[in-house]
């Protein structure tokens, strides 16, 4: 057995067998807290954010998973976590306790403090006789060192009842130092499609109970399960984890959906305190540094946004006032990106960034109106704002699109000759849209868009290694989505890309 998958192995031993012995949780001892009916880490367990001296725990108490309120009932219940160097938990290095409430739909955020930097940890939580599945984790590099290299996997885009989420599973055995989630985490739609499994059944979900269920729902994919125990996650949302394409920069969406989804959003996600959302709006968009090695720019493109153009309308698409990241976002992003520090900048966002041209006509206004292209004006003021202040190593990384592509930024992608200015990775869905079929974009669009090197029509997810010298990125791709057996399920490299450190753009890996 291979190392990584003695640790799944472990990780899932440990699970069913619950009550092994714990002398480091300290339940047992003190007064009995109230008990949960029945297992209630059945939506597995989480951890995210990390920072040098720390990091979120994340849980999310449900006997019952697909019951409107989990079959929490009302009452708090303590749950106790605790953190060690080894999987055994033979060096617990922290431990605490949590309230879990039913305000807060029964989650849990631990936040241990005063880490070791650049460290390994594994953690579990306990609630009345039940012991959590064993999750992995580390703290990020402490400022100003170098951690020599890191490995980092981008998923986007899950519809629950469009496969199975075999994706994650090879995502897991290859234990990234860290996941960007980069959106569509749930959809608050039914598919339409031919369905491998289905949303327990709302027309579409709007409501604080409704969305949780959904997350629930989401949250009992072993594969899922796996991805989440393996690495420190980073997650923003895009738009279905609230509705289709939802702007947020102008009145349109009521704030008692907004805040519904916020809530639901922040409960579910492995995110801090300090984000919990007090009504119809989120804190999302921050910056996670991986010492002098790599900032994560983690961008919100849905909060702030203007509505979408209509699709052809020049004067709408052109206005220089149009934003895709609100004023104050897009200021904390060149700010930030002045501060410089470390070798790559990484924007992890939603939405297509680079051009896309579909007729051959220089400044056309027949453009993807939700992406980059119906916001010229923002992306140019980033773009340009990068060039400004001579980023060294600028790298978008992007979900939404359900395909992997592979893409040369250029200030201007009408001119095929202008100097690159950076990089971009797509990453494919992990099930949505289910099983391609063919659909190779036509010639045209190859010689149109000379800058996008690569596009990929399966499902799963992009892995990278990141060092001092270069970043190499892999298209990853799964076999199937809709067969339901995971041994009959492979994974495979459809393409491999270098960046090299001081010279932005794409060489074949
Ligand atoms: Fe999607
Ligand atoms: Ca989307």
């Amino acid at each position: 057995m291979t190392k990584l998958n003695r640790r799944v192995f472990i990780l899932s031993g440990l699970a069913a067998a619950g009550a092994v012995g714990l002398p480091h949780l300290a339940g047992a001892a003190t007064a009995p807290s109230p008990r949960a009916a029945g297992d209630p880490f059945q939506l597995g367990v989480a951890s995210g954010d990390p920072r040098p001296d720390g990091l979120v725990l994340w849980t999310r108490l449900a006997s019952k998973p697909l019951d409107i309120g989990g079959g929490m009932g009302s009452a708090p219940l303590d749950v106790q976590w605790e953190m060690a160097t080894d999987e055994a938990f033979a060096d617990v290095v922290a431990s605490g306790t949590e309230t879990a409430t039913e305000a807060d739909g029964f989650s849990v955020h631990a936040e241990p403090a005063g880490l070791p930097a650049g460290a390994e940890f594994f953690y579990r939580f306990k609630q009345g006789t039940f012991i959590s599945p064993v999750g992995r984790t580390r703290t990020a590099p402490a400022a100003g060192t170098d951690p020599g290299s890191m490995k980092i996997a981008l998923a986007s885009c899950q519809h629950f009842e469009e496969g199975w989420y075999h994706a994650h599973r090879f995502l897991a055995a290859d234990e990234p130092d860290l996941v960007l989630f980069l959106g569509d985490y749930m959809y608050e739609k039914q598919s339409g499609r031919d369905t491998v499994r289905g949303y327990v059944d709302f027309d579409e979900v709007d409501k604080l109970d409704e969305y949780r269920l959904r997350y629930a729902q989401t949250k009992l994919d072993p594969g899922l399960k796996a991805a989440h125990a393996v690495a420190p996650w980073l997650t923003v949302y895009d738009d279905h984890e609230l509705a289709n394409n939802w702007w947020g920069g102008q009145s349109g969406w009521p704030d008692d959906r907004k805040s519904a989804s916020f809530r639901a959003y922040w409960e579910n996600m492995p995110l801090p305190k300090s984000m919990k959302p007090t009504g119809p709006s989120i804190p999302l968009y921050r910056r996670v540094g991986w010492g002098t090695l790599a900032r994560f720019h983690m961008m919100d493109t849905r909060q702030h946004r203007w509505e979408q153009a209509p699709n052809g309308d020049c004067d709408e698409i052109h206005r220089t006032d149009r934003t895709l990241t609100g004023a104050a976002q897009e200021q904390w992003l060149l700010d930030g990106l002045a501060a410089g520090g470390s070798k790559w900048d990484l924007l992890g966002q939603q939405v297509f960034f680079a051009g896309r041209d579909g007729d051959g006509e220089t400044g056309s206004c027949d453009v993807s109106e939700d992406a980059w292209d119906g916001y010229h004006a923002s992306r140019q003021r980033i773009a340009q704002g990068w060039l400004d202040r001579q980023v060294r190593n600028p790298v978008v990384l992007t979900g939404d699109v359900h395909r992997h592509w592979a893409n040369d930024l250029r200030l201007d992608y009408f001119d095929h000759d202008a100097p690159l200015i950076g990089t971009e990775f797509v990453t494919t869905s992990i099930t949505s849209t289910g099983q391609p079929g063919s659909s190779d974009p036509p010639p045209d669009y190859v010689q149109f868009n000379p800058h996008l090197n690569y596009v990929g029509n399966q499902r799963g997810y992009v892995r990278a290694t990141i060092t001092g010298t270069e970043l190499t990125a892999e298209f990853v791709q799964v076999s199937s989505v809709v067969e339901p057996d995971p041994a009959k399920v492979t994974s495979s490299v459809s393409r491999r890309f270098v960046v090299e450190d001081g010279r932005p753009g794409l060489q074949d890996g």
